[in-house]
């Protein structure tokens, strides 16, 4: 048996109970019927759980069996049962017996392709190997039957390539450049050109190359083969790539992936077999057209590695149309069996076809909500169905940027395939390495990786990018595949750009583009375009979208607000549909240049007088500012948080001070401009804190000088009493920031409700206010009962939330996180999405606590996790009344409520929520 591998981190989740005794292994399926079926993605994985499925569907599927996901979870424990190869060794025998064929041997050998194949698709990061099973015997009988040596050979060429590189470890380098000087000796230029007798000698230098490498002969018994290649897949479900795809889509380490054997069918037997990948529907724009492309004499991985640009499908309607129809009635019974655009790959052997793979497509955003909506029109699916069919996240799609084109000079420099819609504008690099090092150190504003194909190995590099050029490749390549499913920019296959990777240019049209040079990319047309355009939002009134919100909206019963601070934001909010503001930040009011100036000689005064002073000058632009944001949201409610950030955050840095001051007194030291700058620097060290996130702010700041709140408070009622006088109907939560205690609640509340009733009493006039605090730290959860007697509303700042029950700086986690991502420690960043098991409890328990104090409490949550659909749909479960996210992830929130209370209506409410 093969010598298992035991990856520590994973060994421990992968858990630790033998279950041979009762585990079936190994799942068969040919012949028209399978062991398993499409129900069974956990245990076969999704590959094999579709080859199931078709099977059972009677699709011409060639045989094989699955080795299901058990085994790569023993593999990962160092701990591989005995009866993994028991039952493989007998579904082979059962396979051969099938086919009429023996592994490796004979005058027919069989040959199989062994896959990876996990519960969720994992495109390209695991390994594959194909035409297992030839040897050096097998090589000449498998010339002999198919009157085809040189597509003989190049099998077996391939067969050498792939189990070196991913069984043996041999650089894949060594092996192309073994192949690439054979090609030029034999002085062709495409590898179909090579002849049967450069193809044998590709073969005796590649097995060279092996034993070089290895110190042993490329094994030559097919059993042998069948093992290594098995458990080459076990260990690439734990190679880096792999890890990082699981760490950015959150999947599961320990889930593991199954192997699937199957027998091969060969697209590269001459010109009338081919192999092609295909989608029921146009994957970027939902439109209802078959969609697919292929390449003739060639096998699969021809046409997704983008090494070849394939031919559209239409194509094979005029060279097959048998095959063509045969094709289409198939992909259109499957996707009418799954009830969902399907995504195939098939192989055309000797003019038969058979199909390796059907699944449900992933597509862009704008296409699942167009899919959505004429799959209810068609009458395959339903209403409630339709909102499901949607990622909450997708919906960016319709707000990715577009180009600003109106009034520019457009130079366009080529056209690739619009791989990917959206725009992106940035500064080109060649290497994924490029592209995470200039965007991490922020030398590079917005980075375009730019590459002649991209693998799997670029994943991190893709993941930081804006977006994605590449000069080969289809619709179908990697690059196109995984920004769709990134929602991000990618013209794929643009021809016309030579992109030498080598000496970091990109040259087309005559002009030569160097690292760091802008361009602009246009993924929905496939424009590649000088320079640096403008981009411009989209809008969200696409037609199909508005549709769909409107079967969202009716279903969710958590409302959705936006944190917007000015009224711009405020009105762009609610063209996202925001129902209300659920946080106003007022300190960024203060940053403005013209106000900033004010903030400073208010925190400078050394005494009331002055500082009071100083806030009246900000009055008026506060109170201005809050006329706006009241205007634009008419009579929806809107919270205004009171000033939170500590002081010394409107101050110069006192590094640069000193700079300064230095500067100045070398070189021009009678200079007035030293009598403002000394006592800036004194009072700057002055409020210097160890830790300012724990120091002098939120209500603090009120406490301290409570002026400041005076001040802010007069100026959000005038501006509320000038609205209404005008008409308006303004409605104010006033949100009093970082409450530990309810002493500190009354304290601010009662200098609210005072300063309210001046204005009140001043104005002649009344509006309806609220007064309530945020949750912030672990002590107002756990008093909530006693704060609540005093605040009418709660909301959650689950950043501060997550920073103080976790005692994790949000500004610094970046330090760690990859190492606590890696180990498995933290799932997901917790400030990204709401840590359930932990602040979820608290926010849970608070909400209870407070409700029982005040029944009518009114309860929302205002952190970055209000955008996040996990965190909203856990908001809807624990009886939240609201989520309040920035205007750009409104959308995404609407529709994760809404999913959030299907779910409920489908299931029950969820009464343990957050427990595990
Ligand atoms: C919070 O802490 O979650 C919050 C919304 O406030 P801020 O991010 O401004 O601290
Ligand atoms: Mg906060």
């Amino acid at each position: 048996m093969a010598q298992a591998v035991l990856d520590p981190q994973l060994a421990d989740k992968a858990g630790s109970t033998s279950k041979a005794a009762t585990t079936k292994y190994v799942y068969f399926f040919g012949d028209g019927k399978a062991d398993g079926n499409g129900r069974m993605k956990d245990v076969l994985g999704g590959k094999g759980a579709g080859l199931a499925e078709m099977t059972n569907a009677g699709l011409p599927v060639p045989p094989g069996f699955t080795i299901q996901t058990e085994a790569c979870r023993e593999y990962m424990r160092g701990a591989l049962s005995p009866a993994i190869d028991k039952e493989m060794y007998a579904a082979l025998e059962r396979l051969e017996k099938l086919q009429g064929q023996k592994l490796g041997a004979g005058e027919n050998p069989l040959l199989v392709s062994v896959r990876s194949g996990a519960k969720f698709s994992m495109p390209g990061m695991m390994d594959t190997i194909l035409n297992l099973g030839l040897n050096d015997e097998a090589v000449e009988a498998l010339a002999e039957r198919s009157k085809n040596p040189r597509f003989a050979y190049d099998s077996y060429r391939r067969l050498i390539q792939m189990f070196g590189d991913v069984v043996l470890d041999v650089p894949k380098k060594k092996f192309e450049h073994i192949f690439d000087s054979i090609k030029h000796r034999e002085k062709v230029k495409f590898d179909y050109e090579l002849t049967p007798a450069a193809l044998q000698s590709i073969i005796v230098e590649y097995k060279k190359l092996v034993k070089k490498e290895t110190g042993k002969e490329f094994p030559q018994k097919p059993l042998e083969q069948l093992v290594a290649a098995r458990d080459a897949v076990f260990r690439s479900w734990q190679n880096d790539r792999a890890k990082t795809y699981r760490r950015i889509n959150h999947i599961d380490d320990w889930l593991g992936t199954a192997v699937n054997v199957q027998a091969m069918v060969f697209g590269n037997l001459g010109e009338n077999s081919g192999t092609g990948v295909g989608f029921t529907r146009n994957p970027a724009t939902g439109e209802h057209v078959f969609f697919g492309e292929y390449l003739m004499n060639a096998q699969g991985e021809d046409v997704v590695s983008g090494v070849r640009t394939p031919l559209s499908i239409s194509e094979l309607e005029r060279a097959m149309p048998k095959v063509y129809d045969h094709l289409k009635a198939i992909t259109w019974k499957m996707e009418k069996h799954y009830r969902d655009m399907q995504d195939f790959e098939f192989t055309i052997q000797d003019g038969k076809l058979y199909m390796l793979q059907t699944r449900n497509g992933k597509r862009t955003g704008l296409a699942a909500v167009r899919v959505a909506i004429d799959m209810v029109r068609e009458g395959l699916i339903t209403q409630e169905e339709a909102i499901f069919r949607v990622e909450p996240n997708q919906l960016y799609d319709f707000l990715v940027p577009r180009l600003v084109e109106k009034g520019e000079k457009i130079e366009v420099l080529a056209t690739g395939l619009p791989a990917s819609p959206g725009a992106a504008v940035g500064q080109i690099v060649f290497t994924a390495e490029d592209a995470v090092k200039y965007h991490t150190n922020g030398s590079f504003k917005s980075v375009i990786l730019v590459r002649g194909e991209t693998t799997p190995e670029d994943i991190a590099g893709m993941e930081v990018a804006s977006g994605i050029l590449t000069s080969r490749g289809g619709m179908t390549s990697h690059a196109a595949v995984v920004t769709r499913g990134m929602g991000k920019c990618c013209v794929a296959g643009a021809g016309d750009c030579t992109v030498d990777e080598a000496k970091r240019e990109l040259r087309v049209k005559g002009h030569t583009y160097k690292h760091g040079d802008w361009i602009s990319l246009d993924g929905t047309t496939g424009r590649v375009i000088a320079g640096k355009l403008k981009t411009l939002d989209a809008q969200p009134d696409d037609p199909d979208l508005v549709k769909f919100m409107s079967w969202v909206d009716p279903v969710r019963r958590l409302k959705i607000r936006a944190n917007a601070d000015i009224p711009r934001d405020a009105k762009q909010a609610r063209t996202f549909g925001a129902e209300g503001i659920g946080l106003c930040r007022t300190e960024h009011m203060f940053f403005a240049e013209d106000r900033i100036e004010h903030m400073r000689t208010m925190i400078l005064a050394d005494n009331e007088k002055d500082r009071r002073a100083a806030l009246k000058k900000l009055l008026p632009m506060q109170r201005a500012d809050f006329v706006g944001l009241f205007k634009s949201m008419e009579s929806l409610p809107v919270t205004i948080r009171l000033l939170d950030p500590p002081l010394h955050e409107f101050l110069p840095k006192r590094e640069d001070l000193l700079v300064e001051i230095k500067h100045l007194e070398d070189t021009k030291p009678r200079s007035p401009k030293l009598k403002e700058l000394r006592p800036l620097l004194a009072r700057v060290e002055e409020l210097h804190e160890q830790n300012p996130m724990l120091g002098l702010r939120g209500c603090r700041l009120g406490i301290a000088f409570p002026e400041i709140t005076e001040m802010q408070v007069r100026a959000i009622f005038e501006a509320a009493v000038i609205v209404k006088k005008k008409g308006g109907d303004p409605h104010l939560e006033i949100m009093v920031p970082l409450i530990g205690s309810i002493e500190e609640m009354r304290n601010q509340s009662a200098i609210i409700r005072r300063v309210a009733e001046e204005v009140f009493a001043e104005k002649s006039t009344k509006v309806d206010y609220m007064v309530g605090t945020m949750i912030e730290l672990p002590r107002a959860a756990l008093t909530a009962d006693q704060i609540a007697e005093d605040a009418e509303f709660f909301s959650f700042g689950t950043n501060d939330l997550t920073q103080t029950t976790f005692g994790i700086s949000r500004d610094d986690i970046n330090n760690f996180l990859p190492a606590y991502l890696k180990y498995g420690i933290f799932k997901q960043d917790p400030f990204a999405t709401l840590d359930q098991a932990g602040v979820g409890q608290l926010v849970k328990m608070a909400t209870a606590k407070g409700r029982n104090t005040r029944p009518t409490l009114k309860v929302g949550i205002c952190g970055e996790h209000g955008g996040d659909p996990e965190s909203v749909k856990f908001c809807h479960k624990i009886g939240l009344n609201y989520v309040s996210c920035s205007p750009f992830r409104l959308l995404t929130a609407r529709l994760a409520a809404a999913q959030a209370a299907l779910q409920e209506q489908q299931t029950g409410p969820d009464l343990h929520s957050g427990t595990n």
